[in-house]
C-alpha cells in the first residue's frame, strides 16, 4: 500500500514563504492499493496536483469524503480526471453528515460559483448511495467511525494484505459536548495500525479559545498513538497559521515525547510529497517525493 500526501493544511489553503516546506494545500491523501485501486481521502486543494498524475492512467478512482467542509472539497473542480471522457470515478459521501458532503462537493459546480456545471462533465461520475454495501463489496476492508466535529463526518480504517491505516481528520479527541466517539473507542479503532493520520491542528496556546471547534491538540494525538500502539503517526491538518519553523519545533518535541515513553513509533509531520510504502513485512519505507516535477 502506497500512501502519498498531496494536501496537509486545515481550514484554508496557506501558500507562501512561511509554509513552503510542509505545504499550503488543504486536505488530500492518495492511497494506492496493491490491487490497483486508488482511494482518495478528501478533495481539498491538494487534489489538483494528484489529478495531473491520475490522468496518465485509467485506474479506478474512489473518492472517500470525511465531510463536506470547504477545505475538503474545494479542489474537486480542478481535479483533471473529471474532465476525461468516460473516466470512471466513484464518490462516497460521509454517512455521518447525512449526504451533506456529497451535495456540497457536487453543487459547488453549479455554473455560478464555478463556470462548469457538474452535470456537463464528460467523465462517468457515480455517487454511491449505499456506502456500507458498496464498501463491503470491495477487495479491501473498510471500517468507519463518526467524527467529533461540527456537522459530523467519518473517519476511515482501511486494511489490505495485512496492512492497515486510519484516516481521522477534523476530529476533536476531547470535545466540549458529549462525543460521537469516545477516546476509548478511538484507541480501539486505531489499534495497531501501520499508519495513523490524525488531525493535529492545535497547540495548548490555541485553547481554550478554540475548544469545541472540532480539532485536536497535538499532544492528545501523540498520546493516542501511544495508547493505540500504532506503528507510524502522521500529524495532519495543520493550522493555516502554523509556520514551517513551528512545525519543525513540533517534530523535535514529538521525537522527545516518544523517546520519553520508550516508544518506537515513527513520528512524522505530514508534508506534501511525504510517502509511506507500507508492507506487512518489516520493510516499510518512508520517503519524500517532489510532487511538482511533473507539472513544472
Ligand atoms: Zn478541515
Ligand atoms: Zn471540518
Amino acid at each position: 500500500m502506497l500512501v502519498t500526501f498531496y494536501g496537509v493544511r486545515g481550514s484554508i489553503a496557506a501558500p507562501g514563504p512561511r509554509t513552503i516546506k510542509y505545504g499550503g494545500n488543504t486536505s488530500c491523501v492518495h492511497v494506492r492499493l496493491n490491487d490497483g485501486n486508488n482511494i482518495i481521502f478528501d478533495a481539498g486543494t491538494g487534489i489538483r496536483e494528484l489529478g495531473i498524475r491520475m490522468v496518465q492512467n485509467d485506474e479506478p478512482l474512489l473518492l472517500l469524503l470525511s465531510h463536506g467542509h470547504w477545505d475538503h472539497i474545494q479542489g474537486y473542480p480542478f481535479f483533471a480526471p473529471i474532465y476525461q471522457p468516460d473516466r470512471e470515478i466513484r464518490i462516497c459521501q460521509s454517512i455521518d453528515s447525512n449526504e451533506v458532503s456529497l451535495k456540497a462537493i457536487l453543487e459547488q459546480m453549479d455554473g455560478s460559483t464555478f463556470p462548469v456545471r457538474s452535470e456537463d462533465l464528460p467523465s462517468k461520475i457515480t455517487t454511491v448511495d449505499q456506502v456500507d454495501e458498496y464498501i463491503d463489496a470491495q477487495s479491501f476492508q473498510t471500517t468507519r467511525m463518526p467524527l467529533n466535529h461540527p456537522g459530523g463526518g467519518d473517519a476511515y480504517r482501511i486494511e489490505e494484505d495485512g496492512v492497515s491505516i486510519a484516516y481521522i481528520t477534523d476530529n476533536e479527541l476531547d470535545p466540549l459536548a458529549a462525543p460521537q466517539t469516545t477516546y476509548a473507542e478511538w484507541v480501539h479503532f486505531c489499534k495497531g495500525v501501520d499508519l495513523l493520520i490524525h488531525d493535529a491542528q492545535y497547540t495548548e496556546k490555541d485553547l481554550p479559545a478554540k475548544h469545541g471547534w472540532g480539532h485536536s491538540l497535538i499532544s492528545q494525538v501523540r498520546q493516542l498513538a501511544v495508547d493505540a500502539q500504532v506503528k507510524n503517526l502522521a500529524m495532519y491538518h495543520h493550522d493555516p497559521e502554523r509556520t514551517d519553523s513551528e512545525l519543525d519545533e513540533i517534530a523535535i518535541e514529538s521525537a522527545k515525547f516518544f523517546k520519553s515513553r520508550n516508544s518506537v513509533i515513527g513520528s512524522y509531520i505530514a508534508s506534501e510529497g511525504l510517502v509511506f510504502e507500507l508492507t506487512s513485512r518489516k520493510d516499510s519505507r518512508v520517503t519524500t517525493i517532489d510532487l511538482y516535477e511533473i507539472s513544472r
